[in-house]
């Protein structure tokens, strides 16, 4: 028999899920949302070296409904050597009240194949189908302190929660966001975070390069991500105030800043994260 979490793995994975007609199951109110979309790419630019923002509007059907944070299994039709369709997961990176159409940032995978495809033969115009929203990865309702940490396309979910939160006037709560790139041409939205920390004083950006080229002439945190988290943690937060996590980015990246998180004593319960893997 599958567990609940298995059966939403399934249903990530395949969208298809094989259950026998005895077997009561549970299943996410969420998942009755999902529904086929047929749309068109309204934009495509380069937002770093290696990072795609790909604007889709919304055919059929005209809206979507979705919580910031949660993902769409892009269907990437045949190309060149690939003769079967291929669906792969985006976390969305715009706003939920945009109904009409959605974001995704999409990071080349040298060799993968969806990302070759969209980098390489996808074109503004073009139609696409897209299955969704999926995911448990959103903002729980609750007064604790957000500490967002990302990296690379990590970044699309975090975007889209924390501007969520601005736009619902969620800014109460204290919101810590890092994002870790290896050197300046890795960074993208910089400006974006820095304008929203001028008008949301609970807000905080923390962008931090492990690898800075000299011609960077970097100012800001340097090192890892996981070291700059442990540091801030320690040094500028609250003590006193629950703290919940929301991880975005390579599995590697997300154990090594849970293990910090939960020896700074958050409970891992209270850890949300979504692994690009
Ligand atoms: C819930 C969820 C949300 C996601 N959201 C995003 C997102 O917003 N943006 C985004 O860019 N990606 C995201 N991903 C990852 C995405 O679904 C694909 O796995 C990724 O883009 C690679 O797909 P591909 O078809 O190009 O590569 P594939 O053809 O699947 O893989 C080609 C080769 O690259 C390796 N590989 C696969 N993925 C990676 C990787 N990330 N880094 C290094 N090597 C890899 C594989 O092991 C394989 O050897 C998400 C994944 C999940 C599960």
């Amino acid at each position: 028999m599958l567990t609940p979490e298995e059966i939403k793995e399934n249903i990530r994975l395949s969208c298809q899920v094989k259950v026998k007609k005895d077997i009561e199951i549970w299943l996410p109110e969420e998942l009755f949302n999902v529904k086929k979309y047929k749309t068109v790419v309204e934009s495509i630019k380069d937002v770093t070296h290696d990072i795609k923002e790909v604007k889709f509007k919304l055919l059929e059907p005209s809206e979507v409904n979705f919580k910031a944070g949660q993902y769409m299994q892009i269907i990437i039709p045949p190309y060149e050597k690939i003769k079967e369709p291929t669906q792969r997961a985006y976390s969305i990176s715009s706003l939920p009240s945009e109904k009409n159409s959605f974001e995704l940032l999409i990071r080349l995978v040298p060799g993968g194949i969806a990302t070759t495809y969209v980098h390489n033969y996808l074109k503004e115009g073009d139609t696409m189908e897209v299955i969704g929203p999926f995911g448990e990865f959103y903002l729980r309702d609750t007064e604790a302190d957000v500490i967002g940490v990302a990296g690379g396309s990590g970044m699309a979910p975090l975007k889209s929660i924390i501007l969520d939160m601005y736009e619902k006037g969620i800014t109460n709560r204290n919101v810590w966001y890092f994002f870790g790139a290896r050197s300046l041409r890795d960074l993208y939205y910089v400006d974006m975070f820095r304008e929203l920390e001028k008008k949301w004083p609970n807000f905080h950006f923390v962008p931090a390069l492990s690898e800075p080229l000299p011609e960077d002439n970097w100012e800001g945190e340097t090192g890892f991500i996981t070291d700059v988290l442990d540091k801030y943690i320690k040094e500028k937060m609250d003590q006193n105030t629950p703290k919940e996590g929301y991880l975005c980015g390579s599995p590697g990246m997300i154990n090594a800043c849970v293990n910090v998180m939960t020896k700074n004593g958050i409970s891992e319960d209270k850890i949300y994260y979504d692994k690009f893997a």
